[in-house]
């Protein structure tokens, strides 16, 4: 088989990075109360990109109490209409700004810059576009009677793998009801989200209803437990989820939880196999594994597992590995340090275990911090690799003989927040996504997102709906 080389594509477009950030409060940027800064470094180069304020209990006590002020002042009292202008002003802004965010998106998180120019950036700007045409047309959102009101000040926390998407799929709807924001972002990807922070600031929207306030996991608890939240909407880990299940279980804050994922990718004998592997690469290799709706488990159905096996072996040599900026590369820097230890440390317990690890050849960058497309055969249910999140690049291979044993494998975690299934038949098709205990089941295809249709999970990988009309409820009273 022929690889092709390709010559460097270097992204020319900079991006605009501040040496320092302080925290958006109250419609002003403003130094932590505490005057203490942390650095968020470039993950493919390891170079220190800037200092951004570390807020404590005392700032997201302000930024809260901002939020309320916005609330009650201006944002819940504003004719819908008007909300839908600013909302619609922030998402013309994401396009006219959306290769120089891009080109940050990937700096601060490392995932390749054809992915955030492709998908991260311009989904955002969809989010605020279709949330933009909700605002004034609530009430078709309810059910005949009920009135629709916003639920107060929400409290939004964000992970570091798609950070600002996961923003703009929480700030939206949020906005779009009438509620105000007080935003956590990730500690190692806080740079668009101060971006998009900068643009709310140009949008001119009432001081007070979005506020960004950074840091770390005491910034989000501090904002979980700050009574003034009428809501809290987090994304992350369900280690991390839980806690906030348990703090904020018998106050009357509402919560929506978006947790992790194990899902399983089942392909049928009778699939259409070129198809269906570009399927499970984009599964598992987008944004490095980093997505909480990775098809991280392959059932293969026995009968075609070594041609799959074969297949997959000969396409994860074609990827190319390396500068996230470069708008060639497919696989680009694993997100932190401590991400890529988690990752081998499971990678060392599938060898341990008794799986076989299978890499893509590829010469790895000196700097930053990477890890090659990889899948492991022989996978038995019980190895931690088929049972725990890995979010990285590595995939495991287990096998089935009926549809039935694949359902039950399928089933067979604590998650349920994505599956996907593979056969030219459309009613097994059919047969097979109503019994699996997914939030979304993709058919022949996967990865799909559209900001009508929502997003969530079942058991350990939360509960509660991000997109569409049902993640519009999440921030509705009634
Ligand atoms: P994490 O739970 O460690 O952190 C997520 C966010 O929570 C960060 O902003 C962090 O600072 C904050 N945080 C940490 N401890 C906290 C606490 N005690 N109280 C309040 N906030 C706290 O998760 P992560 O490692 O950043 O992200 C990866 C995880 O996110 C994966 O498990 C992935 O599956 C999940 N995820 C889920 C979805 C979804 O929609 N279901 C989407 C993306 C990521």
């Amino acid at each position: 088989m022929t690889i092709f080389e390709y010559a460097p594509a270097p992204e020319t477009t900079r991006a605009n990075v501040r040496k320092e950030y302080g925290l958006f409060i109250d419609g002003k940027w403003m130094a932590p109360a505490s005057g203490r800064y942390f650095e968020t470094v470039n993950p493919a180069t390891e170079e220190v990109l800037a200092k951004v304020g570390h807020g404590d209990a005392t700032d997201v006590d302000r930024a809260v109490r901002a939020a309320r002020r916005a609330y009650e002042k201006y944002w819940r009292k504003m004719k819908p209409a008007e909300r839908a202008k600013y909302l619609y002003r922030i998402s013309r802004t994401l396009v006219e700004r959306s290769r120089e965010l891009a080109v940050l998106e990937t700096m601060d998180g490392g995932k390749p810059v054809k992915e955030s120019r492709d998908f991260d950036v311009p989904m955002s700007a969809a989010h605020f576009f279709y949330y933009a045409g909700w605002a004034d047309k609530l009430e078709y959102a309810m059910r005949a009677g009920e009135t629709p009101r916003p639920v107060g000040v929400a409290g939004q926390i964000v992970p570091w793998n798609f950070p600002l998407l996961m923003a703009a799929w929480k700030i939206a709807p949020a906005l779009a009801c009438g509620n105000t924001v007080v935003l956590k972002p990730a500690e190692t990807t806080p740079l668009t989200a101060l971006a998009l922070a900068q643009i709310i600031e140009e949008a001119d929207l009432p001081p007070g209803t979005v506020n960004v306030v950074t840091g770390d996991d005491t910034t989000g608890a501090a904002l979980v437990e700050h009574e003034e939240v009428d809501k809290i909407a987090f994304t992350g880990s369900t280690e991390v989820g839980k806690r906030i299940a348990r703090t904020t279980a018998g106050t009357r804050k509402r919560l929506t939880l978006e947790l992790g994922g194990k899902a399983a990718h089942i392909l049928f004998s009778d699939a259409p196999l070129d198809q269906a592997i570009e399927g499970v690469v984009n599964g598992i290799y987008f944004n490095q594994g980093h997505v909480c709706c990775a098809g991280s488990r392959l059932l293969v159905q026995e009968s075609i597992h070594d041609e799959v096996v074969v297949r997959l072996t000969e396409r994860i040599q074609t990827l190319r590995l390396g500068d996230p900026l470069d708008k060639n590369t497919d696989i680009g820097a694993i997100n932190s340090k401590s991400q890529r230890d988690k990752i081998l440390d499971l990678v060392r317990s599938g060898i341990d275990e008794g799986a076989t690890l299978v890499q893509q050849a590829c010469q790895i960058p000196e700097r930053g911090y990477y890890f090659p497309a990889s899948f492991f055969t022989g996978v038995q249910q019980s190895h931690r690799i088929a049972r725990e999140e890995i979010f990285g690049p590595v995939l495991s291979v287990l096998t089935f003989r009926t549809a039935d044993e694949a359902v039950e494998k399928a089933n067979n975690t604590p998650y349920g927040l994505s599956a996907g299934v593979w056969t030219d038949k459309g009613s097994k098709n059919m047969y097979i996504a109503q019994r699996l205990k997914a939030g979304v089941v993709w058919c022949n295809t996967f990865n799909l997102f559209d900001p009508s249709s929502p997003f969530g999970g079942y058991r350990e990988s939360g509960f509660g709906r991000e997109g569409g009309v049902h993640g519009l409820k999440e921030y509705l009273a009634c």
